[in-house]
């Protein structure tokens, strides 16, 4: 056991900021005990967390994720308080080494009321724009640090290749290409390393900026019929082909860290998969210093069932090449447990100095051993004017039309605003929960007034002005329906919330009867049906032979005034599917490639306004 206060010594080569940082990872590595160093390698989470906890076992992070149904004031200022405690405890540790808090942010900083919700990324894979996808991650990153955090579990760059599968919204696209440009989120949230920077290495641009983690390594999108944490039957080269290239783009970015996926590769789990995890992505590709960060409970859930043979999972993962365990199911159990591994020469003294070189490159490079602490003039960007300026603007180029006929000699959209009377109608069309989807406030979505935004509804009645009564029914009534002074309709149906493995489902759909509502208002008022999911669903045939026109908005997040944007035509329809739209399921995987692909709307696809020509 080292001297009690050797972390405060004057002239200490790690704590000196003018050093190289792998001078001051060595200083400090040859300081640590194997008790500080396994401490390093373990993430809690914050409900377990406390000072006294961070003390005694010299805790390396704290995660929180999102928060509980109904938790409607937290608010980002009170976590900034609460992760400032938890790093104040961490520097009144022997060497004072910081903790790094992170916390999922996939599609802005969404577990906070107020924030700035920006579409899940299947919408962003619809506008093609990987400007706009920097700037989303600039935004994000700004929010984020308001909150007190530094690192972020995003982006998710599955490439999804079933619609059935419950993360198909947290997939830009089912198309490589797509998928990899859109991870210039990576130099948003981040920051753009500099010329020269070297290969290889962890980078973060400042204070601004938050550590991002590309998910989940390998072929999680690509698992038999769609199923979350299934197993992915591919070759290594059309794995590589398919599903590992955006990690090379993120990695080129400078991305920090990278977190393996539940799912299985040919039978075998990636978490302890030595050959993907090591000699693939920290050898082959390039991943080289970074740190790689197991997925929640990974290593529980390597066990079968959970948690067997614990001893066993962890020496498999560790010596795969896991470097900091995420949230293990009994944090206590995973540090004796590793421990003991060290001690019997299980796992090799020289991983665990691997993994808390590269843990501690990451904290010295995101620069928190100099400004541990949160930063609180970043408060005024939570949910500012700016950041929903570029939601809007994202969920304006996500929408993708996907029919608009002629009615009374012209296309149906864009919308008429000199009317007297419309009806807006729909589940969806007045709940800012359901327009958010999941993994938003909450794990897997609520309904209702979650946060601050806008719902169609609202934007809709803010476009039409008072001039214009607007009628809102979420399934209108018969008298409703045969009153004739209604121009036209505006109907929103979708998909409940959801996320990971409840989101799986053998037939996407829309869900509360949304198609039969869509059915009954067509049948008597010219309608523009407006579909809120988080991935191609079946349509039934009917009701898309009844609708005038029909868009995909996927799930927009908070600014819905976007939609209304571009359905009265103040902008064109840019988007392009991300995915190919089934019509059966008999049809999945659908692979625009194969012979036979007879979609019924193919990837790519989208209409515009105005013809090319006009
Ligand atoms: C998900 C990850 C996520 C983690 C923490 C897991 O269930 O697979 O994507 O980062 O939870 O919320």
């Amino acid at each position: 056991m080292a001297e009690a206060g050797e972390g405060t010594a004057i002239g200490c080569v790690y704590k000196n900021p003018s050093e190289g940082v792998e001078d001051r990872i060595q200083d400090l590595l040859q300081r640590m005990t194997v008790e500080e160093k396994i401490g390093q390698m373990t993430q809690i989470h914050r409900s377990v967390s406390s000072a006294s906890v961070i003390k005694d076992f010299f805790i390396g992070s704290v995660f929180n994720s999102v928060g509980k149904s109904g938790n409607k004031d937290v608010f980002s200022e009170d976590w900034a308080e609460m992760i400032d405690g938890f790093q104040k405890a961490a520097l009144e540790t022997r060497l004072a080494i910081p903790i790094i808090y992170g916390l999922d942010a996939v599609h802005g900083n969404s577990q906070f009321y107020g924030t700035t919700i920006f579409p899940h990324n299947i919408g962003l894979g619809a506008t093609r724009d990987c400007d706009l996808a920097r700037r989303i991650g600039s935004a994000t990153a700004l929010e984020v640090r308001a909150s007190g955090a530094h690192w972020v579990f995003a982006p998710c760059v599955a490439v999804c290749k079933d619609p059935r599968w419950g993360r198909c919204m947290e997939s830009y696209s089912e198309d490589t290409d797509v998928v990899c440009n859109m991870t210039s989120i990576v130099s948003g949230l981040q920051g753009t390393p500099p010329e020269g920077h070297p290969a290889g290495y962890p980078f973060l641009a400042g204070r601004n900026n938050v550590v991002a983690c590309a998910k989940h390594f390998v072929g999680d999108g690509g698992t038999e019929i769609g199923k979350n944490e299934g197993d992915t039957v591919a070759s290594y080269e059309d794995l590589e082909r398919i599903h590992m290239a955006p990690y090379l783009n993120c990695l080129a970015q400078g991305v920090s860290a990278v977190m393996p996926s539940y799912s299985r590769w040919n039978g075998k789990k990636l978490h302890g998969d030595r050959f993907l995890l090591t000699e693939i992505l920290k050898h082959k590709l390039g991943f080289q210093g970074r740190i790689l960060i197991s997925d929640w409970s990974g290593i529980d859930k390597l066990g079968e069932p959970r948690g067997s043979n614990y001893r066993e999972c962890v020496e498999a993962a560790i010596n795969a090449g896991i470097d900091m365990v995420m949230v293990p199911f009994k944090f206590e159990k995973f540090i004796d447990e590793l421990t003991s591994l060290v001690q019997s020469g299980e796992i090799p003294m020289s991983r665990i100095d691997d993994a808390v070189e590269r843990i501690l490159r990451m904290k010295f490079t995101s620069g928190l051993f100099e400004h541990p602490f949160s930063d609180r003039s970043l408060l005024k960007f939570v949910g500012c004017k700016e950041h929903r300026e570029i939601a809007r603007e994202a969920v304006r180029k996500s929408l993708v039309l996907l029919k608009n006929e002629k009615y009374l000699e012209k296309p149906f959209l864009p919308l008429d605003r000199n009317t007297k009377k419309v009806l807006v109608a729909g589940t969806h069309a007045d709940n800012l929960g359901f327009q958010c989807g999941g993994l938003s406030k909450t794990w897997q979505g609520e309904s209702g007034r979650i946060t601050i935004g806008t719902t169609v509804l609202d934007a809709v009645k803010a476009i039409l002005g008072l001039e214009t009564e607007v009628v809102y029914e979420k399934t209108p009534s018969e008298e409703t329906l045969s009153n004739k002074d209604f121009s036209y309709a505006i109907v929103v149906v979708g998909e409940a919330p959801c996320a990971e493995s409840r989101g799986d489902d053998p037939e996407p759909s829309v869900h509360f009867d949304g198609a039969e509502v869509v059915r009954l208002v067509a049948e008597k008022i010219p309608t523009v049906a407006i579909l809120m999911t988080g991935r191609p669903v079946l349509l039934d045939t009917t009701m898309l032979e009844k609708v005038e026109a029909l868009v995909a908005a996927w799930l927009p997040g908070t600014e819905g005034d976007g939609i209304a944007d571009v359905l009265f035509g103040d902008f064109d329809f840019i988007g392009k599917l991300p995915m190919s739209w089934f019509r059966a399921t008999e049809q999945l995987p659908m692979n625009p490639k194969a012979d036979g692909y007879d979609p019924l709307f193919s990837l790519g696809f989208g209409l515009k306004l105005k013809r090319e020509s006009e």
